[in-house]
C-alpha cells in the first residue's frame, strides 16, 4: 500500500529537503534557523559544541565563507560579518567599552563613526577626544587612560595617513586597544593587523562588494578581540550580515584584485590631470608623491584605490555647484567602491543633522570635492572633468 498523500501544506514545508550540491558557485544558505536530529545534538549546540548551526543571527555557513575570506586576507585570526560598516564599527567599539571609558579618535573620521561617538556613546558616559593623529607625540600625550585608539587611514575626505605601527605600540603601552578602518585600501593594499592593530573594520559596501548593490560590514582581528564581539555584541545588537549579501560579497571579492588595479591606475591618472588644472588648489591623494605622508604611504601601503579629493581654488569655490551639475559621467552620490564614478561636494555634509556633524566639527573645507574613479575609461572621465571646468567658468549648467 502506498503512503497516504500528504497535505499540500506539509509538502510545501518539506520541499527542498534534498540538496543538490555540485555547483561551482557556493550554496546560499538563506535560512533563519537550523534543525537538529536529536535532543542531544541540540543540547550540544547550546552548550557551545563545535560544528552546529542554530540561528542565522548567530552563525550561518554563507556568512562564514565571507568571514573566512576576509580573515585570511587581513591576516587576522577571525572575522565577523555585519549588516553594515556602521554595525561592524558599533560592535567593535562597544565590545571594548564600559561606562566612563575614553576613546581617542583621529580627526576627520568617517562622519557616522563621529556621530556614534559624539551623539550616542556620550549618553553612556563615554568621552571621545579627536586628535590630529599625524602627530604621534600628540597621540602619546593624550592616550593615557584611554580604552580605544580609533584610526582611519586615510581619513575621510582629507586623506591623511597615520603611522599605524608606531601608534599601535604607543596605544598598547598605555593599555589601549587599536581599531583601524581599512575600507579605503582593502586588505590587498594595507594590512593594519600586521602593523599591530587589534581590530580592522570595513564598510564591505565599498570595494569588497564592488557593485553598489550591497550594504555590509566586517570586523577582523585577533582571537581575543573577535571573541569579545562574539560573546555579546554580535548577537544582542543583532547587526548580522544577511546570507544573501554574504553570497554577493563572496562573488564580488573574486574580482577584487582586478577591479582595484583598475581603480588605482585610473584614479592616479585623474588625480595627475587635476594637479595640472589652474582651478584646482590641491589634490589629496595618498598615492601622489607630493602627499604630506608620501613616505608612510610607500612604507605601509602596496597600492592606492579610486577615492580621493581635491580643493577648488578659492576664486572658484562658489562655482562648485555648477561644476558638479555639469559632470555627466560622475554621478552625484554618497558611498563609493563600485564600478561607477561618483562626485561628492564636501559642503553638502555641513547641513546634516544632528549638529555638530563631522563636516563642521572638523572644519572640512567647503571647497573640497571628493571623487570616486570607477571602471570607466579614464580618458573619458578626464574629458568629462575638462568640460565641467569649462562650463563652470562659462556659467552654463548640465547640457
Ligand atoms: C561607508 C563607510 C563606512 C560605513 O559603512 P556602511 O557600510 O555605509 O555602514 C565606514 N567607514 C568608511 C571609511 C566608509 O567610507
Amino acid at each position: 500500500m502506498s503512503e497516504p498523500r500528504k497535505h499540500p501544506s506539509t509538502l510545501l514545508a518539506h520541499d527542498g529537503d534534498v540538496a543538490i550540491d555540485a555547483g561551482i558557485a557556493p550554496p546560499l544558505h538563506q535560512t533563519s534557523l537550523f534543525t537538529f536530529d536529536s535532543y542531544a545534538d541540540m543540547n550540544d549546540a547550546f552548550a557551545g559544541g563545535p560544528g552546529h548551526y542554530i540561528y542565522s543571527r548567530g552563525n550561518n555557513p554563507t556568512v562564514q565563507r565571507f568571514e573566512r575570506a576576509v580573515a585570511e586576507l587581513e591576516g587576522g585570526h577571525a572575522a565577523r560579518g555585519f549588516a553594515s560598516g556602521m554595525a561592524a564599527i558599533s560592535a567593535a567599539v562597544m565590545s571594548n567599552l564600559s561606562a566612563g571609558n575614553r576613546i581617542v579618535c583621529v580627526r576627520n573620521v568617517y562622519p557616522d563613526a563621529f556621530k556614534l561617538f559624539r551623539h550616542l556613546l556620550v549618553r553612556f558616559g563615554i568621552d571621545t577626544e579627536y586628535v590630529d593623529a599625524t602627530d604621534v607625540d600628540l597621540v602619546a600625550a593624550r592616550i593615557q587612560g584611554a580604552r580605544i585608539l580609533y584610526l582611519e587611514s586615510p581619513t575621510s575626505l582629507t586623506f591623511t595617513l597615520q603611522d599605524i605601527p608606531r601608534l599601535s605600540r604607543i596605544a598598547h603601552e598605555a593599555g589601549a586597544l587599536v581599531i583601524v578602518d581599512n575600507s579605503w585600501a582593502t586588505p590587498l593594499y594595507h594590512r593594519p593587523l600586521e602593523a599591530g592593530a587589534d581590530l580592522v573594520v570595513h564598510s564591505a559596501s565599498k570595494y569588497l562588494s564592488g557593485h553598489s548593490d550591497v550594504v555590509a560590514g566586517v570586523a577582523a582581528g585577533t582571537a581575543d578581540a573577535i571573541e569579545r564581539i562574539n560573546r555579546l555584541e554580535y548577537g544582542v545588537l543583532g547587526g548580522k550580515l544577511s546570507p544573501f549579501e554574504a553570497w554577493l560579497l563572496v562573488r564580488g571579492m573574486r574580482t577584487l584584485v582586478v577591479r582595484l588595479a583598475r581603480h588605482r591606475q585610473s584614479a592616479l591618472e585623474v588625480a595627475r590631470y587635476l594637479s595640472t588644472r589652474p582651478e584646482v588648489q590641491a589634490v589629496h591623494h595618498p598615492g601622489l608623491p607630493n602627499h604630506p605622508q608620501a613616505s608612510l604611504f610607500q612604507r605601509d601601503f602596496t597600492g592606492s584605490s579610486g577615492l580621493f579629493s581635491f580643493e577648488m581654488a578659492e576664486a572658484h569655490a562658489p562655482d562648485i555647484e555648477r561644476f558638479v551639475d555639469a559632470l555627466e559621467l560622475f554621478h552625484l552620490g554618497v558611498s563609493w567602491g563600485g564600478y561607477e564614478s561618483l562626485v561628492y561636494p564636501a559642503s553638502i555634509g555641513r547641513v546634516a543633522a544632528p549638529a555638530p556633524n563631522a563636516a563642521t566639527e572638523f572644519d572640512v573645507s567647503p571647497a573640497l570635492v571628493r571623487l570616486h574613479v570607477g571602471l570607466e575609461e579614464p580618458s573619458d572621465l578626464i574629458a568629462d572633468l575638462d568640460s565641467a571646468f569649462e562650463r563652470m567658468k562659462g556659467g552654463g549648467g548640465r547640457g
